[in-house]
């Protein structure tokens, strides 16, 4: 299909500051609550930025019972938590090649539940999906950019 033949979609930008580990969780918790099932949750931001906290809010929002299992995934290069719906957890700190991150067997995933990434700037291909970027302000003060959502 042509670009132009595409239906346009309204997509929106919305910020947000947060000033706390449990202000960031809400929020996700909150965006969650609407989800279909489908979602592509593109997490970006350095270090210690908040991806793995949005990311267990994610996961609670989508009625994961112990959220304490939600954790960068680290030997296993895909998490995946049952919750409301299927939820793949992805973190790509570790994986520096465009092949390993292409092999990761993304097929399996989009389409089959809720599918989070962390790293997310690291993909170089095109991936559509909520893009989350997660600056650090001083002390515990997070500016948090939400993109791709798209208008009721
Ligand atoms: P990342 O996955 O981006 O590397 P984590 O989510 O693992 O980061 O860790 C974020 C750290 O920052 C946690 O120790 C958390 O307590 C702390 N923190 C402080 N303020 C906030 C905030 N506003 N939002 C999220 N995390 C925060
Ligand atoms: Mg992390």
């Amino acid at each position: 299909m042509r670009d132009i033949d595409k239906p346009r979609v309204l997509k929106k930008i919305k910020q947000y500051t947060t000033n706390s580990e449990r202000e960031t969780f809400l929020l996700a918790k909150k965006l969650a609550a609407s989800f279909k099932g489908n979602e592509v949750v593109l997490l970006e931001g350095e270090l210690g930025a908040g991806k793995t906290i949005f990311a267990k809010g994610i996961a609670a929002g989508l009625d994961l019972k112990d959220v304490h299992q939600v954790c960068s995934p680290s030997y296993t290069l895909v998490n995946i938590y049952q919750a409301k719906y299927p939820i793949f957890h992805i973190d790509l700190y570790r994986l520096d090649q465009d092949a390993e991150i292409l092999d990761l067997g993304w097929e399996d995933y989009l389409d089959q539940g809720v599918v989070i990434v962390e790293w997310a700037e690291k993909i170089n291909f095109e991936l559509d999906g909520l893009r989350i970027i997660i600056n650090i302000e001083e002390g515990d003060m997070r500016r948090i950019k939400i993109s791709g959502l798209e208008l009721p």
